[in-house]
């Protein structure tokens, strides 16, 4: 998608500060921090969100994040304390960017769910 700032970073078209890479997902740290730790993953295919996973290809990319996720936890020193993943879908769910990401948050004890 040529106006996606999400593909403009897998593209290595924008700079961001990469955490993880392979070939199906891209993590990156959150321009606005929530907590110490807040990276992005993101899938490095275009989709806008959760509702347009549709195909067993599609999902392949959920599970590479959260595999993902564990590598760059246990890397992170979080993997005991905790943390939290989050995918915001759609306009209620506080959706901004639409290329599916999820946010990697932790380093700090986290309290609410909204
Ligand atoms: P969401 O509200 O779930 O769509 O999350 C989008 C996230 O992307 C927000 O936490 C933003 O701070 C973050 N973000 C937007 N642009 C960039 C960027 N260029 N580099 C890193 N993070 C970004
Ligand atoms: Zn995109």
């Amino acid at each position: 998608m040529n106006d996606c700032i999400f593909c403009k970073i897998i593209n290595k078209e924008i700079p961001s500060k990469i955490v993880f890479e392979n070939d199906k997902v891209i993590a990156f740290e959150d321009l606005a921090p929530v907590a110490p730790i807040h990276i992005l993953i993101v899938p490095k295919k275009h989709l806008a969100s959760a509702v347009d996973l549709n195909s067993e290809e599609d999902f392949e990319y959920v599970k590479e994040v959260y595999k993902a996720a564990k590598v760059i936890a246990t890397e992170m020193e979080i993997s005991e304390s905790g943390f939290r993943i989050v995918n915001n879908c759609g306009e209620d769910g506080g959706q901004t960017v639409k290329h599916i990401h999820f946010h990697l948050i932790g380093g700090r004890k986290l309290e609410g769910m909204a």
